[in-house]
């Protein structure tokens, strides 16, 4: 099939397939978006074509284990033929139709990766969502995106069934499992005796490819709604650089189907790279499990959330060989740079952090080669041209904290979200003056580095100091009883808010005297951060609560805080 994203090759007077080096040019804003544009028929059938002339390594696409002796390896050529006969699943027996919304309720399994693939060939919205997901929020979800299909495991069936009912956009339900099940087609059958050929769509570069639901830490998840291009083309230079990978490349991105994360990491960035992406079927999060498997295959690449490295150097790591462990990444949440310290210490690997918004993908990070601060979250990454701003839209110097903003150029950059689905408000809501507004707060230095404050809400302002959550949890966790904390204010009759911070005590510590214990973490505070910052209230937790990604929800904790009194 012709390549949707071609261009006039002016050297051979051809129409030619674009190439990794148009999307980083695109992506520098050197050349512009092509009209059309397919990541399964501009980039994954591209790689067919050249591990079949041998440019790239053979190396699988994907490669998939669950940890029980199970294991899938697929070239780019078998992804592309399986996720054609995925197409033809969805187009034929299961009558769905361009531009419909597909939800895909899946744990991290082979299907998913086809079922996504799959929605890309036939023009299909893409709509994940991880099984954790409850029957409410299931029919949240498929009422506010009328969706018209939703594919899900075993697992999730009894939540669909009691709310389907209340979906009347819905008309196809598709198992994925060995099993069948009345009311559901089956995935698999159909699968058996779909034919492999399918012309893969010729999509617009705008034309919407998915849905991603934010992760839900301040509120209810919102609906981002992505373009082919946005995901597709977006994310050329945070899997060159950033991720630095290359065709030979492993990685291993931890994070749930459900999430942007996975999109940037599992997919876009990465197969736009050539690279191979693993994945292991771990339901939750074991570290015995996680240390086998580094140590087990050849993985180059890792990319984590920061609580998953937080637990990991709680333990003796240089007992370990990771066998070809070369780069490892976080995001999705601010890094303590104790973290990032002992990382280094106990592995000799650098952590690489990325700061983005499922709405915006990535926009600062610390790109492979460039150096390092311990606590910032590296430069603003092209497209987009990262400033801290006030409340009025006007740019801050460095040094002045101030909202996180990405200036508009005359046109809204092309990997940004295109809308909140059916919430024009809250999309409008995210313009000031001539800046998108990320809602977090952060400070430039004259290096041009971030360094990330917290969440505009998550900041406390005690006797007129404004105080963010980030560095102070960064002090405590440098002390030897502290796992994690999260620092939220608290209200106090004379100072009006206080900082109060719950702490997760690590083991040799669980037992100490809390009055001493708090007094000896207060003054470690002060010593390490300005005085004023201190945790006046200390109150010791067995755990914290965080979303389904592990981000800590420190709004539900304020607003017990202010509830209590
Ligand atoms: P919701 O918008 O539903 O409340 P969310 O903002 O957590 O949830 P995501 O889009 O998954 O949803 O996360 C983006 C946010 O995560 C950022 O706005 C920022 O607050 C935080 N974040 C991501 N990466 C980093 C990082 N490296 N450092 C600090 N914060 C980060
Ligand atoms: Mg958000």
């Amino acid at each position: 099939p012709k390549p949707s994203g071609r261009h006039f090759h002016k050297d051979h007077q051809l129409w030619a397939p674009l190439t990794l080096a148009d999307f980083e040019a695109i992506n520098r804003c050197e050349r512009s978006l092509p009209k059309n544009f397919n990541f399964a028929g501009d980039v994954l059938d591209q790689w067919s074509q050249k591990e079949q002339t041998g440019e790239r390594p053979a190396n699988p696409a994907l490669w998939w284990v669950n940890g029980k002796g199970d294991e899938v390896k697929w070239s780019f050529r078998e992804l592309g033929s399986l996720s054609r006969k995925a197409a033809n699943v969805l187009t034929k027996p299961c009558g769905l139709k361009r531009g419909e919304r597909v939800a895909v309720i899946l744990p991290r399994i082979p299907e998913w990766w086809l079922l996504n693939v799959a929605c890309m060939r036939t023009g299909l919205v893409f709509m994940p969502g991880t099984t954790q997901l409850t029957a409410k929020d299931i029919l949240y979800r498929l009422r506010a995106s009328k969706a018209k299909c939703i594919v899900a495991s075993e697992e999730v069936v009894p939540a669909v069934e009691s709310i389907v009912s209340e979906c009347p956009d819905l008309k196809t339900k598709l198992l994925v499992s060995p099993r069948s099940q009345n009311g559901w087609l089956s995935f698999q059958e159909l699968f058996q005796s779909a034919s492999a050929e399918h012309s893969c769509v010729e999509t617009g570069s705008q034309e919407p490819m998915a849905i991603y639901f934010t992760s839900g830490t301040t509120g209810s998840p919102k609906m981002a709604q992505h373009s082919q291009s946005s995901l597709g083309i977006g994310y050329t230079l945070c899997g060159r650089y950033w991720l630095d990978l290359k065709s030979s490349d492993i990685i291993w991105n931890m994070s749930d189907t459900g999430w942007v994360k996975a999109a940037i990491g599992s997919v876009f960035s990465s197969w736009l790279q050539g690279a191979c992406v693993f994945v292991h079927r771990m339901a939750q999060f074991d570290t015995d499990t996680f240390l086998d498997t580094l140590t087990t295959y050849p993985i180059t690449t890792l990319c984590s959330a920061p609580t998953v490295y937080r637990m990991l150097v709680q333990k003796d790591l240089k007992r370990y060989k990771f066998k070809n462990l070369q780069h490892c990444l976080t995001g999705g949440e601010p890094l303590n740079p104790e973290v990032l310290e002992q990382w280094k210490a106990q592995t000799g690997l650098e952590l690489y952090e990325g700061y983005g918004q499922t709405e915006v993908g990535i926009i600062c990070a610390n790109l492979k080669g460039q150096e390092i601060k311990p606590g910032s979250m590296g430069k603003g990454v092209l497209p987009y041209d990262v400033q801290i701003i006030d409340e009025n839209g006007n740019i801050l110097p460095p040094g002045k904290e101030g909202e996180i903003a990405l200036r508009l150029k005359s046109t809204r950059p092309f990997c940004f979200f295109s809308e909140y689905v059916d919430n024009p408000e809250k999309t409008a809501a995210t313009i000031r003056g001539n800046f998108y507004v990320t809602g977090d707060r952060g400070v430039m230095d004259s290096d041009g580095y971030f360094w990330f404050v917290g969440r505009a809400d998550d900041v406390i302002i005690s006797s007129g100091y404004r105080i963010g959550p980030f560095e102070v949890e960064s002090a405590l966790i440098e002390h030897p009883a502290v796992v994690e904390s999260a620092v939220v204010s608290s209200p106090d009759p004379i100072r009006g808010e206080v900082v109060k911070a719950f702490v997760v005590l690590s083991a040799p510590f669980k037992s100490s005297n809390p009055e001493k214990l708090t007094l000896e973490l207060q003054d470690h505070v002060k010593k390490s951060t300005a005085p004023y910052k201190y945790p006046r209230k200390v109150e010791f937790v067995q755990e914290l609560p965080k979303t389904i990604t592990g981000k800590i929800k420190r709004n539900v904790l304020r607003d017990h805080e202010w509830d209590r009194t």
